[in-house]
């Protein structure tokens, strides 16, 4: 153990702690750990986080050999087809950034040959960005009444990111789109879809998300410092 690795283990502990104090109750944090190593992974877990979002496969499965079922897994990045995986999917807890049928599709027929109902959640382009990820505002609810057909996959709310800015009020209108989408599909009431999830703020925005209705937050930076420029 090398004076890094105990600065870096010190800070995890303190920066956890001290977001954990300041976070109303009923706010879930999802620690977004691409980039860090399994044993910065391990660190968030042991100061008190629950859950873990994955970006990456590899990385995914690389903390999880070290971590595993000590925290709970979300997949929070780009999902390819050929990624999905039965064995990637038992990792999985959760999948926040469903944005197409197709993808639905994949992860039912898959999690229906491992006897798993997987929840997911819609992620939602509230930007409006054509190189981001994500399924327009208006189009989100077709998506939902889609997938509520399928009998291994089940809705469970919306996450966002918005476009990146430096002042955190900018946030604001994507969120409060995002929530109104939201609620406008949770009050359909739809067979198999149960919208208890809203998925919106990371270390620059997530005061402004919690203000606006978001129950997880997820963040990175805040937790395990600066990343490298990769
Ligand atoms: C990296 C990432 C985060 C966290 O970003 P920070 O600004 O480091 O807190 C949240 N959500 C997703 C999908 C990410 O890729």
């Amino acid at each position: 153990m090398n004076y890094n690795h105990d600065m870096a283990s010190q800070s995890i502990k303190r920066n956890v702690a001290k977001l954990l104090a300041e976070l109303p109750d009923g706010i879930e944090v999802v620690a977004a750990a691409k980039a860090r190593t399994p044993e910065e992974v391990l660190e968030a877990v042991q100061a008190r986080i629950k859950i873990i979002g994955e970006n990456y496969v590899k990385e995914a499965k690389e903390a999880y050999e070290l971590v595993g079922r000590s925290a709970k897994w979300h997949f929070i990045g780009t999902l390819q087809k050929h990624n999905i995986r039965r064995a990637v999917l038992e990792i999985f807890d959760m999948i926040e950034s469903v944005d197409s049928l197709e993808i639905a599709w994949e992860i039912d027929r898959k999690c229906a040959q491992i006897g798993k109902v997987m929840p997911v959640l819609i992620e939602v382009n509230s930007g409006r960005e054509p190189q981001k990820s994500g399924v327009l505002p208006e189009d989100a609810e077709r998506l939902v009444r889609e997938i509520s057909g399928l009998g291994s996959i089940k809705v469970m709310g919306l996450m966002t990111m918005g476009p990146s800015f430096g002042n955190p009020e900018d946030f604001r209108p994507y969120f409060v789109e995002t929530r109104r989408v939201f609620e406008r599909i949770k009050g359909l009431k739809l067979p198999n879809v149960e919208m208890r999830h809203l998925s919106m703020g990371m270390t620059d925005s997530y005061k402004v998300a919690i203000e606006e209705g978001a129950n997880i937050i997820r963040i990175g930076t805040r937790i395990f410092g600066e990343r490298d420029q990769q």
